[in-house]
């Protein structure tokens, strides 16, 4: 691969901004020396010793001017997260300090580690598979508890293992059908393959029955606030908000109309579509829930639509419900402090319908469970976290998936065995894919890209 690993990279490993420590991390056969080189230890006359915390400081070798009071360490190959002999300065959390003794480090030899090298080096060196360095990525970026446990059994292998099971036995299954086709007069022990392949997709299947939920708890369900004006859209997103108003982050919205907020309902991150800011001056203001909710939906994973249950069903609402059939949603009934009336509940064949009060907050939990259940429909039993969290992995386990049915079908129908294998040639390769075993060079770069300068 084109990768260099045998110079040295240095990162500052903390985000920018203000903070109590950050550290400048740097990873390669010159870490040590560069150690030696820029920090003084307080009890001098020492050699360093890996894995211990020294306290010392920062010194300019040029001008010999204190830079910072730091805490450094050095871990040593091949024990660390890059196998390299890895260099840890512990500073002051201040952007000057922490760039002054990054700007040190690489006059003493280091070079600006890219987006995700320390990380692309423990997979290059074997030290993290591809699935595995990718959660790296996901754990720092969890959206939600759910999704951290996801992230955290990946960082751990759990995908990995249960993948590279699948493969290993076709991989097998592959090296039987060559050897009977190579050597087509010795005794090859018999291989069941038919018993194989079945128990393959049977696996395969597993894994994908949860991929929607893991991707969901990995990168949050884009959710469209939909309804009719004044129905309470807007105070149920602000209730939403307010439920966890310390994790809430706005980011802008796609159009210039539409705001995105982040939040974690029934446990699932959605990122909540607000069309509030769409105005249409030319529709008649009764038109305009059905524009917007319309424009909303375009993009959306789940439904929230809310109506007014103090209100008759308006003839709009007709045309919303033609407009949300089929997709996954919830109908959040509103205003439920007020005296209710009937007939809402039918609008939406399929969904749920919650009764709350976005003004009281009242049945906000309801909403949270019907959310949940909608996202769950069913498919992964309680207890069983998903696995699969990437589209990547889901795509690659389809394909894997496809190409076992191909090879027990061409198997059955008494195909030869070199064309049986090439379609298990092409199911171990897939999921070679998600591991990192079979994988481009492109692919591995289109990966680490995602990555910040530093991890
Ligand atoms: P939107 O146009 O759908 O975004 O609706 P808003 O959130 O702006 O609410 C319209 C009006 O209904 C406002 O006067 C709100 O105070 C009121 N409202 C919203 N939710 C409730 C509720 O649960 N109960 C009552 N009584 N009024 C509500």
């Amino acid at each position: 691969m084109g990768w260099s690993l045998d110079d040295t990279i240095a990162a500052i490993g903390t985000p920018p901004g203000e903070g109590g420590i950050g550290i400048v991390r740097v990873s390669g056969p010159e870490a040590p020396a560069i150690l030696r080189r820029l920090v003084v230890p307080t009890r001098r006359g020492r050699a360093w010793a890996p894995w211990r915390m020294r306290h010392g400081h920062v010194v300019d070798p040029a001008s010999g001017a204190v830079v910072d009071e730091v805490l450094a360490v050095w871990m040593a190959a091949p024990h660390t997260y890059t196998r390299q002999d890895v260099v840890e300065i512990h500073a002051h959390g201040g952007m000057v300090a922490l760039r002054r003794v990054l700007e040190l480090s690489l006059l003493a030899g280091a070079r600006l580690a890219g987006p995700g090298e320390f990380t692309l080096r423990a997979f290059l060196n074997g030290r993290l598979d591809l699935a595995q360095a990718e959660a790296v990525l996901d754990v720092v970026r969890a959206k939600s508890r759910a999704g951290l446990q996801a992230a955290v059994g990946q960082l751990q292998g759990r995908l990995s293992a249960r993948v590279g099971a699948v493969r290993g036995q076709l991989i097998e299954a592959l090296a039987h059908l060559e050897a009977a086709f190579d050597f087509p007069d010795d005794e090859i022990p018999p291989c069941d393959l038919p018993a194989l392949l079945e128990a393959a997709a049977a696996e395969l299947d597993a894994l994908l029955a949860g991929a929607e939920q893991g991707i969901a708890y990995r990168q949050g369900l884009r959710t469209a606030i939909i309804g009719r004006p004044n129905v309470g859209k807007s105070s149920l997103l602000n209730a939403l908000l307010r439920a966890e108003r310390a994790i809430v982050t706005p980011i802008p919205g796609t159009t210039r109309d539409t705001v995105e907020e982040n939040a974690v309902v029934g446990g699932i991150p959605l990122v909540l579509v607000d069309t509030a800011g769409l105005t249409d001056a030319a529709d008649p203001v009764e038109r305009l829930g059905v524009e917007r909710s319309r424009a909303a939906l375009a993009s959306a994973d789940l439904v929230l639509w809310v109506v007014d249950g103090s209100q008759p069903p308006h003839p709009d609402d007709r045309a919303i419900a033609t407009l949300v059939d089929g997709r996954r949603g919830v109908l959040v009934v509103n205003k439920s402090d007020l005296p209710r009336v009937p007939g809402h509940e039918e609008l939406a064949p399929g969904w749920r319908a919650v009764p709350i009060s976005a003004l009281t907050g009242q049945g906000l939990e309801g909403l949270e469970q019907a959310v949940f259940q909608s996202v769950l429909a069913g498919r992964v039993e309680a207890g069983e976290e998903p696995l699969v969290s990437r589209p990547r992995h889901a795509d690659a386990l389809r394909r894997a998936r496809e190409h076992v049915a191909a090879a027990a079908r061409a198997h059955a129908e008494g195909w030869p065995g070199d064309c049986v294998a090439i379609d298990l040639r092409a199911a171990a390769d897939a999921l070679g894919e998600i591991t990192g075993e079979a994988v481009s060079e492109d692919l591995v770069a289109r990966i680490f890209a995602d990555f910040c300068i530093g991890k």
